[in-house]
C-alpha cells in the first residue's frame, strides 16, 4: 500500500513530501555527505528527520529549513536532537543563505555552508538556482532529485540530456552523480526514479561571464530550438560572420557547444549590445 501516512504525519502533496524510510539509502546518503563534527551543515526540508537524525548525531549543531509548520514544530521538540537543531521555519526559495553565512561568522571561522536535502521535486530546479546565487559561500551541496534532473545536471555536450540546466549548473559547480534511489525508498513512493547529486561550487569560475543575463539569453535561445542549426537558432543575435569569428561551426546545434563556447558568445553580446532591451528569461526546463 502506498500510504501517505508516515510516523504519524500525513504527507502533504503541495510541499512535495515523500519521506525516506530505507535505512540503506539513508546511510548511503549520509556517507556521501560525510558530515564532520564542527562543520556548518544546513538541511533543506528535514521533514520527519530521516536525514536530520543521522547527520545531527555526527555534528555539534545543525540548521534546518522547513516550510511545513507542523513538521517544524515536531523538530523543535525532537527527542534527542532539539538542543542541536536550529529550526528555521520558512520557504528555502526565499531564504537569504548569505545572511546566514554572515550571521554565523563563517568567514572568520574559515568555513562555508554545507547544504543538503531530499528536495521537494516541484521546486528543485528554481531552488538550486536560488542557491547558485550564494555559490561563493557554499562548500558543497548534496541533493536528492529526480533521476532525470540529475542526468541533465551531469550531462556532457553532444548528448540529449545536455541543456540549459547543465550549463547553468556546471557554470557554477562541479557536478557528480552519487547514488540512484528507487521509488520504494520513499513513503509515499513517487512515480519517478530518484538520484542523489553532489554539487561543489568552483573556487574560481572557469568560464566567467560579464553578465549572467546574456548566458541565460543565448542558451535559452539556442536550446529552445535545439534541432535547428545555430546559424538559424541564433540568427537574431549573431550574423553568420560573427558566429564564425567566435569559433562556432554554423552547422552545429545547441548541444554541440561547450560552456566555454556559450560564455564566449555571452560576453560578445555583452560587449556588443543589441537594440532590443533585456527580456524575461523563461523557466529553466528545456
Ligand atoms: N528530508 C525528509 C526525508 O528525506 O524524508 C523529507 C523530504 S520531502 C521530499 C521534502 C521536505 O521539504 C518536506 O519536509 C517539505 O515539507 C519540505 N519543503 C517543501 N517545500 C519547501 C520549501 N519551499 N522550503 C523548505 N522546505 C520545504
Amino acid at each position: 500500500m502506498n500510504s501517505k501516512r508516515h510516523l504519524g504525519h500525513t504527507a502533504r502533496k503541495r510541499f512535495g513530501q515523500n519521506f525516506l524510510h530505507d535505512d540503506n539509502v539513508i546511510q548511503g546518503i549520509v556517507s556521501a555527505i560525510y558530515p564532520q563534527k564542527e562543520q556548518y551543515l544546513v538541511e533543506i526540508g528535514p521533514g520527519l528527520g530521516a536525514l536530520t537524525e543521522p547527520v545531527g548525531e555526527q555534528v555539534e549543531q545543525l540548521t534546518v529549513i522547513e516550510l511545513d509548520r507542523d513538521l517544524a514544530e515536531r523538530l523543535r521538540h525532537h527527542p534527542f536532537l532539539h538542543q542541536k537543531l536550529k529550526v528555521i521555519e520558512t520557504d528555502a526559495m526565499q531564504f537569504d543563505f548569505g545572511k546566514l553565512y554572515n550571521d554565523e561568522n563563517l568567514a572568520e571561522k574559515g568555513q562555508k555552508l554545507r547544504v543538503f536535502g531530499n528536495l521537494p521535486y516541484n521546486i528543485s530546479t528554481p531552488l538550486m538556482f536560488h542557491l547558485f546565487k550564494f555559490h561563493d559561500k557554499i562548500q558543497d551541496m548534496h541533493f536528492m532529485l529526480q533521476k532525470e534532473v540529475v542526468k541533465r545536471l551531469c550531462a556532457a555536450p553532444n548528448s540529449k540530456a545536455y541543456g540549459r540546466l547543465t550549463i547553468m549548473a556546471q557554470y557554477f559547480c562541479q557536478v557528480m552523480p552519487v547514488l540512484e534511489v528507487p521509488p520504494t525508498a520513499f513513503k509515499p513512493a513517487p512515480k519517478v526514479d530518484s538520484a542523489v547529486v553532489r554539487l561543489i561550487p568552483h573556487q574560481n569560475l572557469p568560464h566567467p561571464v560579464k553578465d549572467l543575463y546574456w548566458l541565460n539569453r543565448v542558451t535559452s535561445q539556442a536550446f529552445n530550438q535545439r534541432r535547428k542549426t545555430l546559424r538559424n537558432a541564433l540568427s537574431t543575435l549573431f550574423s553568420a560572420e560573427n558566429l564564425t569569428a567566435l569559433g562556432v561551426d554554423l552547422n552545429a546545434r545547441a548541444e554541440n557547444l561547450s560552456i566555454a563556447d556559450y560564455a564566449r558568445l555571452a560576453n560578445w553580446l555583452y560587449d556588443n549590445p543589441l537594440v532590443e532591451s533585456k527580456t524575461e528569461i523563461s523557466d529553466l526546463d528545456d
